[in-house]
């Protein structure tokens, strides 16, 4: 069984902030992560390996500074991690990052089965598994809690909905994006961190790929950012003195006059 995890290199969610030109998140000198939903699409990937057999390839399209999240997936277990990058991927929309995607997986050629976060923390959008499936012409299912059997030819998954489970097979090869029900991820192993130090990760760039000039990064992106902001949190705090009583009563009159109660 061969499958490719998408992993997205991600600020620490804690430090985020926006360039108030290009309305793009502040990815310099800021403490990076894999995106944590990727974190268990990787799991899933060794350990689908370590029950079938087979391999389990990262793959990511990002800055440079991506290679560390590819070799943080190598020192997990993953065989071998893939970087597509270069300055005419940036600014992709979900839509753009999804072809680039879907371009590197059919040079990778053979797989069974892709994996993804079902969204990342910082983008969010969830749309790049499903769009990534779609280019490739591949059945997709999004939000699977547990894969409950997989053959060589068919998947059948549980996925978690607003309103409960639902069980869903497909024919293989699939795209699946996952929750973090699915598993808990490992902690990097030292053999794994050795590993990771020497491997080599390979760049993928436009010619490698063979994408079309105009569907990539920015001028590839029909989706433009037109203002982000990040909510202020109100620190105003009043703190209520008398007895258990008086408090109680106050907090009922504040709580109608603002009609919350
Ligand atoms: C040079 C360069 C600079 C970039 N700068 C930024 C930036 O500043 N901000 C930003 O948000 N993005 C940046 N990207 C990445 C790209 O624009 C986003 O990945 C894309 O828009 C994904 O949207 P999303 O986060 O909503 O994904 P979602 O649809 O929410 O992600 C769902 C799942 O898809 C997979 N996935 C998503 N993105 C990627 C990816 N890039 N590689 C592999 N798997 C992926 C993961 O499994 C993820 O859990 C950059 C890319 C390049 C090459």
């Amino acid at each position: 069984l061969k499958s490719i995890v998408l992993i997205k290199q991600i600020p620490d969610t804690g430090e985020m902030s926006m360039d108030p030109q290009s309305k793009w998140l502040v990815r310099e000198d800021v403490n990076k992560i894999i995106n944590p939903f990727d974190t268990y699409a990787l799991e899933e990937g060794i350990r689908l390996k370590e029950q079938h057999g087979g391999e389990v390839v990262a793959l990511s399209m990002g800055p440079e500074h991506s290679k560390e999240a590819l070799k943080e997936a190598i020192a997990m277990g993953v065989d071998a991690s893939i970087l597509i990058s270069g300055d005419v991927f940036r600014g992709a929309d979900a839509q753009a990052t999804a072809y680039v995607l879907a371009k590197g997986i059919a040079k990778i050629s053979e797989y069974d089965l892709i994996i993804g976060g079902i969204y990342t923390s910082d983008g969010a959008t969830g749309q790049v598994g499903p769009a990534v499936a779609e280019h490739l012409g591949i059945p997709h299912i999004t939000g699977v809690r547990k894969i409950r059997e997989i053959s060589e030819t068919r998947i059948e998954v549980e996925r978690l909905t607003d309103g409960g489970v639902e069980v869903v097979e497909a024919e293989l090869p699939a795209l699946i994006t996952v929750v973090k029900e699915i598993n808990e991820p490992r902690l990097t192993s030292l053999k794994g961190i050795m590993k990771a130090k020497k491997a080599e990760i390979p760049i993928w760039g436009m010619d490698d790929i063979e994408a079309t000039e105009g569907r990539v990064g920015e001028t590839g992106s029909k989706a433009k950012v037109i203002d982000t902001w990040i909510p202020q949190r109100s620190k105003d705090v009043e703190m209520l003195e008398g007895s258990a009583q008086e408090i109680g009563k106050a907090i009922v009159d504040k709580l109608k006059t603002a009609k919350i109660i």
